[in-house]
Order: C-alpha cells, then sequence, then structure tokens
C-alpha cells in the first residue's frame, strides 16, 4: 500500500506519466535507477528488428540522465511466467504462511478507530445544535467537527485500501488453489490481474504481485 501511494503521489517531484494500457507491461515496469517508467520502442539495431523495452528517462534525455538498461520484451514477459510459475511452485505451507502473514498485517485496520470519530462527531454535532438553538457562538466548535470529518474521511480512504488490499489477496490465492499446471506461455490478463510492478535492475527483476508478494528473478 506503501508502495502504490508513493507510486500516485509522484512526492519525487516527477511530473507523472500516464500512458494508455494497451499492454500489460505498460507503466508498470520501473527504473530502479531514477524511478521513471519503461517504455515499449520498435528498434532496428544493425538491421535487426526487435521490441524492447527501456527507461523513459534514459530515453528521453540520454544516458548520462540514466544509464538505465534496455531489456528484450521477450525477457520481460518470460520474467512474468518466471514469476507466476515460482509462486504457484512454492510449497502450499509456504504460500500459507505468506498469506496469514499479509492477513495478520492487515487485521489491524481502523475500524475501532472509526467508532470513535463516529462517536465524537454525533457529540459535538449535537452541542452544536444546543449552541446554535441558544443563539451562542458556535464557530470553534464547528471548526472542530470540520477537522473531525476530514480525519473520517482519511480513514475512511485507507479502510476502502484495505479492503481492496484484501480482495487481491484472497484472488491471488483464489488462483494460486485452482491453478493445476504452470504457465508455458505469456499471459497478459494474467500479468493485469496479479501484477502490480516490475522494478528493472541491472542483474534482476523484482516482480511484485498486488497481493503484497515481492518476487526477485534473476536476469
Ligand atoms: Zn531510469
Amino acid at each position: 500500500m506503501v508502495r502504490r501511494a508513493n507510486l500516485f503521489s509522484g512526492e519525487d517531484g516527477k511530473k507523472k506519466r500516464v500512458y494508455s494500457s494497451k499492454y500489460a507491461l505498460s507503466s508498470i515496469c520501473t527504473c530502479s535507477k531514477c524511478g521513471d517508467i519503461y517504455r515499449r520502442i520498435s528498434w532496428n539495431n544493425r538491421g535487426k528488428h526487435s521490441i524492447v523495452w527501456r527507461c523513459c528517462t534514459r530515453v528521453e534525455n540520454g544516458p548520462a540522465a540514466c544509464d538505465a538498461p534496455t531489456v528484450q520484451e521477450t525477457e520481460l514477459q518470460q520474467t512474468t511466467v518466471k514469476a507466476i510459475n515460482l509462486l504457484l511452485r512454492s510449497s502450499s505451507s509456504m504460500l500459507d504462511i505468506l498469506m496469514q502473514n499479509i492477513e495478520t498485517a492487515l487485521a489491524d485496520d481502523n475500524a475501532g478507530e472509526l467508532k470513535k470519530i463516529n462517536a465524537v462527531l454525533s457529540e459535538k454535532q449535537k452541542e452544536l445544535v444546543k449552541l446554535a438553538y441558544a443563539k451562542k457562538d458556535y464557530t470553534t466548535l464547528a471548526d472542530e467537527i470540520d477537522l473531525l470529518r476530514d480525519k473520517k474521511q482519511d480513514l475512511l480512504v485507507v479502510k476502502a485500501e484495505t479492503e481492496g488490499f484484501k480482495k487481491r489477496i484472497k484472488e491471488l490465492e483464489g488462483f494460486l488453489k485452482e491453478a493445476n499446471q504452470e504457465l508455458t506461455e505469456y499471459d497478459e490478463s494474467m500479468v493485469r490481474k496479479y501484477i502490480d510492478k516490475i522494478q528493472v535492475y541491472e542483474d534482476k527483476f523484482t516482480v511484485c504481485f498486488k497481493a503484497g508478494v515481492d518476487l526477485d528473478i534473476e536476469r
């Protein structure tokens, strides 16, 4: 969740890049060196045609700006196959532990805090009505209520994200339980469904699943 929040906040000051998701790999491959995303490019290298993925910063500003490696599309696709198969091959007990860990981490949700805020909010709203009825100044109280409402909104957002994350975990769990054989070829829809991000390094890829499992695949 933290990873995703950082991804969308653009707190590194970079303008957010938005690309069409024509390819499942679009905008999920990121450069480990500069944080930018990888872009799909048709490449003609000494007459040899190939499809490669390259760091946008490197494409736009040259190797002095970022010396991230260029990756063949086939290698990237095979990496997702390897990662999914690695998950499938992990002994079921290992997977159970992993899933349990994630669920335990999530169990500590903000339901208690929300309940408290709701109680305080309703008390303060009653007070405000009394003050207004008595024609007394209630601006301070109104400000307090506004702040509480903002806080409640933040908590609701976190709650929704947590629930979304739980759903991702259940989906992956279901897939792993039902799948009876390993993938033999690249599956675009599976990448869209289960993979959140692929970080590109010189010597490895880190494949981050939406369910919160990260796997390193050597290059
Ligand atoms: Zn880069």
